[in-house]
């Protein structure tokens, strides 16, 4: 039978393990989703009808704080993801050493198909589902795949309508008019864009080098005007529909443009510009790949394409355990979704911070401040890849794995209690 999503995810940990000496509590603690609400939402619809759709809350592991991740709206959604995408959170908050557990939730609805008033009332459903699991000691919910500021501005004023009280740290990524933090919209992006920048003389790439695009959303976009800003060459976008290829470099604010306007197909064959499928930006020509879409879009049947030296992965998991091993055989240094994406969740604390102080901090303090955690941990990081000689990936499990073994090994271990 084929793995589970989870499964596959926990490879990942049986691999960190190896490089460390962990009492038996660590693994016994950290293979399985603590806590999994399943609720079935019913929305009002414009038409008059009721409609209901499956929704989840996971709260994976919480024993470094309260547990922190985004919500996805999307058709596919399922609890195996879900659980999956909060391990993940669980390594990423311990990577980034913020006092946070991992979570996350998801809809499972197709929201381009929904009024925007439609919309409203589902976010304010979800919170009326999960409101005695959230909580700003508890789960902290952010933006993901189709939610944005403006429906974590709906959540949290639901959550604050239901506790009778302002509560703006329950959830982060809020508009900034309502408690969010500056420099929160583009943080995921910055943050790897600090690392990549950070790491360039390691990983051989520099303003000049090619960088394609895979997703043109809220990470996609922001990553292609960062790179570009400093002089590299964004030759590939792509989206669900369409990848954009021009060898010479697209104009990146010609692509934002059309973006913005509903479809970047709108470029295709204009000024040299190739219009490919959407899966065609794996295997195109450039010095570093920056997938920033859906999981598993690099798995053992394309990974062979991939000519990019570097990959960033600003997506979660959208690289395959098993296109890991063929890229670490191709030399293809993917820094992970753990480490790359970070720079989200580690705003989001900014975010959560300032709303508990009540006391906002400028966006040169927030990208400093960002700029330096991206540093300091992605060099230990790198550091230990290249000590241990392991992939970058394995070195960020073994680094978060060390911090979370701690702490579960502070309540007391197996030795400990039977010696
Ligand atoms: P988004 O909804 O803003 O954008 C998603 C983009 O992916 C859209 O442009 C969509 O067209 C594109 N897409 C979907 N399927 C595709 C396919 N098969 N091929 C190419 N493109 C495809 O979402 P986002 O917030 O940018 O999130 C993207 C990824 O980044 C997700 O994996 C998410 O979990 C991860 N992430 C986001 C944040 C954040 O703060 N937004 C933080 C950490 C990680």
């Amino acid at each position: 039978m084929a793995k589970s999503q989870l499964e596959q995810a926990l490879t990942r940990l049986d691999d960190a393990a190896r490089y460390l000496d962990l009492d038996a509590d660590v693994l016994e603690k950290l293979k399985y989703p603590r806590e999994t609400t399943k609720m079935r939402l019913m929305v009002r619809m414009d038409d008059g009808s009721r409609k209901s759709f499956m929704a989840w809350r996971c709260r994976y592991d919480d024993t470094r704080g309260p547990t922190k991740g985004g919500i996805r709206f999307h058709p596919e959604a399922t609890m195996d993801e879900v659980e999956t995408l909060a391990f993940w959170m669980t390594f990423k908050c311990a990577v980034m050493n913020l006092p946070y557990g991992g979570g996350k939730g998801a809809v499972q609805v197709d929201p381009h198909a929904l009024s925007k008033a439609e919309l409203e009332r589902l976010s304010r459903a979800y919170i009326q589902a999960f409101a005695n699991v959230i909580g700003p000691d508890r789960d902290i919910p952010a933006p993901d795949v189709y939610t944005n500021a403006m429906i974590m501005g709906w959540m949290a004023d639901e959550y604050a309508n239901i506790v009778g009280k302002s509560s703006p740290a329950v959830i982060t990524g809020k508009p900034i008019a309502l408690g969010g933090s500056l420099g929160r919209e583009d943080a995921t992006a910055r943050g790897g864009f600090y690392l990549l920048r950070h790491l360039e003389r390691d990983l051989g790439v520099a303003p000049g080098s090619t960088v394609a695009i895979q997703g043109f959303g809220n990470a996609g976009t922001h990553m292609a005007r960062l790179v570009a800003d400093v002089g590299y060459r964004v030759v590939a976008v792509s989206d669900s529909r369409v990848t954009l290829y021009r060898r010479e470099g697209l104009d990146v604010d010609a692509v934002l443009a059309a973006k913005a306007g509903g479809s970047l197909a709108a470029l295709a064959g204009r000024d040299g510009v190739e219009a490919l499928p959407p899966e065609a930006i794996v295997g195109v020509d450039c010095d570093v790949l920056v997938p920033a879409a859906m999981e598993d879009l690099i798995n053992a049947a394309n990974a062979g394409e991939v000519k990019a030296r570097v990959i960033v992965e600003l997506a979660n998991g959208p690289v395959t355990p098993e296109a890991d091993e063929i890229l670490f055989r191709k030399n293809v240094v993917v820094l992970p979704d753990i480490l790359a994406n970070a720079g989200g969740v580690t705003v989001s604390y900014y975010e959560w911070v300032q709303n508990r102080q009540g006391f906002y901090w400028t966006v040169s303090e927030i990208h400093q401040r960002l700029r330096a955690n991206m540093e300091t941990e992605g060099r230990a990081i790198w550091n230990l890849a290249k000590e241990k000689n392991i992939s970058v990936r394995s070195a960020a499990y073994v680094h978060a794995l060390k911090r979370l073994a701690e702490a579960i090994e502070a309540h007391g271990t197996q030795s400990y209690f039977a010696s």
